[in-house]
């Protein structure tokens, strides 16, 4: 019980009090990459946190043992002990609903999202293949329509969609920088994170941790592809493409270049935020590697502890038969 309830003070705590330590002066816009995997590890460490919180309400603490044979019985008498009582029994039964509701709620969610994506990405591809003309030199599907946009569909079968608007606007560096900024999405698989953050935040939206996470990636994961297409191409450049692009609508199951973000992204291009610093880098890293750690040691502490207390009586385990 007691590691139930270690369990639950971490998570509401991480649930309280991350999305403000994490969106506190802005550091993730200056790293991205980190400032996503921040806010992942967060999410994450909250959803195993609630599973564990219904573990450790099921199993209880036993005798850690080298002889697997004797580890087995030991769980059952401890097992045996706690389910004897109303109150363990009952204990168990609200673990066991909990972290299988939080684990099953979970990936219900995510897979309804990677396969909502993945369907729309597949209609998407369909309409190009009516409409869409392959532009080997430019490593896009170009399609006809007065409002400039660039946008791309990842996955295995991945695409890049330029529009007939988008080739009269854009000059040839302004393009490039934009189809950069694309294939930086396609490359990193920014889809990915995208359906499990989104399927997170739909599994427990009153959860502000899994919601501001979700909003953050989506933010982050275009600040990230900048900053590649950046590497090949001016920054000043890829503003201007940005500025272009803006006010175009982005298909749901795609990533485009334009979007909500597009007046944040343009004053980070035109005035470049300074890096992270590598002390900074380090506490936040460390700080990252902790989230999944903290969990793990809310679980192991009272199991550690309880590793010099016998739950079975004297001679029980030893007069068992044995089981080889
Ligand atoms: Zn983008």
């Amino acid at each position: 019980m007691s590691a139930a309830l270690i369990l639950f003070a971490y998570a509401g705590l991480l649930a309280f009090a991350a999305p403000g330590l994490l969106s506190r002066g802005g550091w993730t816009a200056r790293a991205p990459r980190l400032g996503i995997i921040a806010w992942q590890m967060a999410a994450f460490s909250l959803l195993v946190s609630a599973a564990l919180i219904g573990f450790a309400l099921v199993v209880p603490t036993v005798q850690v043992s080298a002889d697997l044979a004797n580890l087995f019985r030991a769980c059952v008498m401890a097992l045996r002990d706690q389910y004897a009582t109303p109150g363990g029994a009952a204990a168990a039964a609200v673990g066991a609903v909990l972290a299988l509701a939080v684990l099953a709620r979970a990936a219900w969610c995510v897979t309804v999202s990677l396969a909502g994506a993945l369907h729309g990405r597949a209609r998407h591809r369909d309409v190009l293949t009516l409409v869409g003309v392959p532009a080997a030199h430019l490593g896009a599907v170009v399609v006809d329509s007065d409002e400039p946009a660039v946008h791309c569909l990842p996955g295995r079968r991945r695409r890049i969609v330029v529009t007939t608007g988008a080739l009269r606007l854009l000059d040839d560096r302004q393009l490039a920088a934009a189809l950069a900024h694309e294939r930086a999405h396609l490359d990193q698989r920014h889809d990915l994170v995208l359906a499990w953050s989104g399927g997170l935040a739909r599994a427990f939206p009153r959860v502000r941790l899994f919601t501001r996470a979700h909003a953050e990636t989506v933010r982050l994961v275009e600040l990230l592809a900048d900053d590649v297409a950046a590497r090949s191409a001016d920054r000043l450049t890829l503003a201007e493409a940005l500025l272009t692009l803006a006010g175009s609508r982005t298909p749901a199951a795609a990533l485009g270049a334009g979007g909500s973000t597009a007046a944040e992204r343009v004053r980070r291009l035109i005035t470049p935020y300074p890096p992270l610093g590598h002390l900074r880098t380090a506490l936040t890293s460390t700080g990252v590697a902790a989230l999944l750690a903290l969990p793990l040691l809310g679980l192991a502490t009272p199991m550690a502890a309880a590793a010099h207390l016998h739950y079975c009586p004297p001679g029980t385990v030893a007069a068992a038969p044995t089981a080889r």
